[in-house]
């Protein structure tokens, strides 16, 4: 993908982390520079629903800032520290997901108990301490405890989604959101029941992945998700 390209997709992925409802003024969303993989694209310090392809700016892993003017969102350490850890990652999403922090305050395991949910049946670590990740220590601690995983809770605070593409990565942050609110629902109407919850079992979780692999669900909601940022359909109704 071109960096013109790149830069589209990243501002429209800052503005769907919005639209999907995972964000209000704060979290953002990066992605590694193809051909330069010690940089990454990041949005200035703003709403992401603010993100504007052309504000964008480069920085490196070591948090220099190498092209755009402006200062970036003050979180950066979380993305150039994963990237770092993780040469796999190419994208990284940081929200402040209002049913991944229920979740994690109420100290429990994210469970797949949808179809998207079973992305996270590796599991979905808890990053303890509380407070903004504004060094280059703490960024390395979060990479550390998120490890070789897709996604991550930070205790108070949100969740980090590293993935092999920005839309993709895009994509796991709302179904992560979705399995946490899911979550949040069935307990209620268990009364808190966790061995209530019907849980998907290891090859149902596995049949499920692979279907989520294949490429066509995540473009789809890519498709659905780029449609709602752009007002392009109305929100759905709350059920
Ligand atoms: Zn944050």
């Amino acid at each position: 993908m071109h960096l013109k390209e790149l830069r589209r997709d990243v501002a429209l992925a800052n503005r769907i982390a919005h639209a999907a409802g995972l964000v209000t003024a704060f979290g953002h969303i990066s992605a590694r520079i193809p051909g330069a993989p010690e940089t990454f694209l990041f949005p200035t310090r703003a709403s992401p629903a603010l993100a504007d392809k052309s504000r964008l700016l480069i920085l490196d892993l070591d948090g220099n800032r190498h092209a755009g003017d402006g200062e970036p969102n003050t979180e950066f350490w979380i993305h150039a520290r994963i990237y770092a850890a993780r040469p796999d990652v190419q994208a990284v999403v940081h929200v402040h997901s209002p049913a991944c922090v229920a979740l994690g305050q109420i100290g429990q395991a994210l469970l797949p108990l949808h179809n998207h949910g079973a992305l996270f049946a590796a599991g979905v670590p808890l990053y303890e301490p509380i407070g903004l990740i504004r060094t280059r220590e703490l960024g390395d601690q979060v990479a550390a405890r998120l490890g070789p995983r897709r996604a991550m809770f930070l205790r108070g605070h949100g969740a980090n989604v590293a993935e092999v593409d920005v839309r993709r990565a895009t994509m796991v942050a709302c179904f992560l959101e979705e399995a946490a609110a899911l979550q949040l629902r069935a307990l209620a109407a268990t009364g808190g029941r966790m061995d209530a919850l019907r849980v998907f079992a290891p090859d149902e979780n596995a049949r499920l992945q692979e279907q989520l692999d294949a490429g066509g669900p995540m473009n789809r909601a890519w498709e659905y998700y780029a449609a709602l940022a752009d007002g392009r359909v109305a929100p759905p109704r709350q059920s």
